[in-house]
């Protein structure tokens, strides 16, 4: 018997050699264990997708065929890099966007309510009309727009359309009868429905008040889920995305993860944060899921909102808004009630990520955070999602937060860029030295993980890494930069999206770096984000994309992958 097995052992171990894969013929680059920039020529990798070796141009690369590699990739001198990991993704609503009414090119309330209009027309079988990224700002519009509006394109059927930031959502009276909202309906806490001047609800409701609405719209089917997740795996795989922090994951939405999973079709790496803790509980039970599916899936912690955006005006405040008096926004939970949920989710050792835009819900999740960590000590690595506007006067507190168990700024280049005009007028001009304050809190010790925060941006780790380092929009605008001094340098920016985004959901043993031991999820682009211009940076073209070994993405799919030598 012993004989036997010892023989099995061995005859996986051939089986394991006969199948590595030499990757050649590129300008290899990762931040290396220290942090520092690696370069390299070549790497290898197994059959399992384990990265098995990297090489310099000056190592003695194995050879193909018998007691070698079997498989060769040539790179074709293109530029390889880790995978790119979005650090703050809606994995499910990234898919449903692309499957429904997609407004965020709508440059005027008209050019919307054409779209609208024509999509309704065109979807006649559709019972609800769905969809997302409006933007009154984009509008010119200095209002919300009304159901009133909305009813004028489509007055049959329940139209129910999420504004650009999720935060808020515009229904049309249809919608508003199915959901009961009337001039009698009584705000619920942390949200607001806009009114007309007879109180009777005007269209947009405002966080919490959404619910409203968002509770009597369908709930998509298994198959729905199914498609909005390849939809959305698609769109990250051509973008040279290959792992993903899914901010608010719901059991559903764990559900079919988990039947992707079973089936082998996962094609990112989702770390999977529980929306509230509710769910953390149901998926997770008494602490954070193992690793599934060879490190495809891990539902390692909690995710909370606690205020909503600058854009609606929910984002909460230490002083009224410049361009709304008396409105300082508002918090989704009490002090007490935040810290008692964290204490929930830390006491069962999940990670815990904390949405954060206001510089008041900055400062009171620090606080809260600061306070917790006298009781949950160890490496805890406390999330902060976008930490959007914080307090130069709570800049210590980070410092404080990062010895004591470390902190994670979970932050969104491209909406500093996107939200510049808004952010200027939302804030007046004393506020702005901690907005986006990306560099700032660096320099305190926090880990800058970086995202978009898709559907509310394209997750493009491209245009990212040009923002992060310019903070200036496509057109170069502001020239210099806006607030430069809260840029980064390439080895952060760079670190953002592959090694620190790891690090930032605790899989850094995992992925985001080329390295022996690590999974060889690595993507082949035309462009070094190391020497290359912003400019080039933004337009980078990504030619494959490769997770644990296996090709989800390919531009040129006719290349020639050498066969196997005989
Ligand atoms: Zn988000």
């Amino acid at each position: 018997m012993k004989r036997l097995v010892l023989t099995a052992g061995l005859l996986a171990l051939a089986a394991n050699a006969r199948a590595d894969t030499l990757v050649d013929n590129i300008k290899g680059e990762t931040i290396a264990a220290d942090g520092t920039l690696q370069t390299f020529s070549a790497l290898l990798f197994d059959d399992t997708g384990i990265i098995k070796a990297v090489y310099g141009p000056r190592d003695r690369v194995p050879r193909q065929g018998r007691g070698g590699y079997q498989y060769h990739v040539d790179g074709k001198g293109r530029v390889l890099l880790p995978g790119m990991i979005d650090a703050h993704a809606h994995v499910m609503q990234t898919g449903f966007a692309l499957l429904t009414l997609d407004l965020s090119d709508s440059v005027s309330l008209d050019d919307a309510l054409d779209r609208i209009g024509k999509f309704a027309r065109a979807h006649p079988d559709r019972p609800w009309i769905l969809g997302s990224g409006w933007n009154q700002e984009r509008w010119h519009m200095g209002r919300f727009p009304t159901a009133a509006e909305l009813d004028r394109v489509v007055p049959d059927r329940p139209v129910w359309l999420e504004r650009a930031d999720f935060h808020a959502g515009w229904a049309n009276s249809a919608a508003l009868k199915a959901a009961g909202v009337t001039a009698a309906t009584v705000s619920p806490e942390g949200g607001a429905i806009d009114r007309m001047p007879d109180h009777s609800p005007a269209g947009v409701l405002i966080d919490h008040a959404a619910n409203l609405v968002a509770r009597v719209v369908p709930v998509p089917q298994a198959r729905d889920l199914d498609l909005a997740l390849a939809t959305a795996e698609a769109d990250f795989a051509k973008r040279g995305i290959t792992a993903v922090a899914d901010m608010g994951t719901t059991v559903n939405d764990w559900i079919a993860f988990r039947r992707a999973g079973d089936v082998n079709r996962l094609y990112v790496r989702i770390m999977a944060y529980a929306m509230g803790t509710e769910a953390m509980a149901q998926i997770g039970g008494s602490g954070p899921t193992p690793w599934l599916y060879a490190d495809k899936l891990r539902m390692g912690g909690l995710k909370l909102l606690l205020d909503g955006a600058l854009g609606s005006r929910g984002a909460w405040l230490k002083a009224p808004y410049a361009d709304q008096p008396g409105n300082s926004g508002t918090p989704l939970y009490s002090e007490t009630q935040l810290g008692n949920l964290m204490s929930r989710a830390a006491m069962d050792n999940y990670q815990v990520a904390v949405h954060a835009i206001g510089d008041k819900a900055n400062e009171t999740l620090l606080t809260t955070i600061y306070d917790l960590t006298h009781t949950y000590k160890g490496d805890r690595r406390w999330r902060i999602e976008h930490a959007q506007v914080v307090d130069p006067k709570n800049f210590p507190l980070v410092g404080e937060i990062a010895r004591a168990g470390g902190v994670v700024a979970s932050m969104q280049p491209v909406h500093q860029t996107s939200d510049r005009l808004m952010a200027e007028a939302r804030l007046g001009p004393d506020r702005l030295r901690g907005a986006y304050a990306w560099n700032s809190l660096k320099q305190q010790g926090a880990v800058l993980a970086f995202g978009s925060d898709t559907p509310v941006e394209r997750p493009d780790p491209w245009i990212g890494i040009a923002v992060a380092l310019t903070r200036q929009d496509e057109t170069g605008i502001p020239a210099g930069g806006w607030q430069p001094q809260e840029r980064v340098d390439r080895l952060t920016a760079f670190a953002g999206y592959t090694s620190a985004a790891a690090w930032a959901g605790f899989a850094e043993g995992k992925f985001g770096r080329i390295a022996p031991g690590l999974r060889a999820d690595f993507i082949l682009v035309d462009t070094d984000p190391m020497t290359a211009t912003p400019e080039a940076i933004r337009k980078t073209r990504v030619f494959q994309t490769w997770v644990g070994g296996g090709k989800t993405y390919d531009a040129e799919p006719d290349a020639v992958v050498a066969k196997p030598k005989r």
